[in-house]
């Protein structure tokens, strides 16, 4: 959706770019890999207005802060 512009569930181009941000507390769309807001990385959010499917990306700059935080879901225990 991000690349195409176009829903993958309806075909819709009516498509809304909702930008991830980081406010005090935590607030706005995010992912925390630490204790401040300077440590939250953003997650941008594509809405379709036809049918509610949304999508999130994030910078891939981003990434590798993420990769030192979470562990793989390979290495997840299952139950
Ligand atoms: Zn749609």
């Amino acid at each position: 959706m991000k690349n195409s512009k176009i829903c993958p569930k309806c075909q819709s181009s009516n498509i809304l770019r909702i930008e991830g941000r980081a406010d005090a507390y935590g607030a706005g769309n995010n992912i925390p890999v630490g204790m401040t807001i300077f440590t939250y990385v953003k997650v941008d959010r594509y809405l379709c207005c036809e049918c509610g499917y949304s999508e999130e990306w994030i910078n891939k700059k981003d990434i590798p802060k993420l990769v030192k935080k979470y562990s793989p879901a390979m290495d997840e225990e299952l139950p």
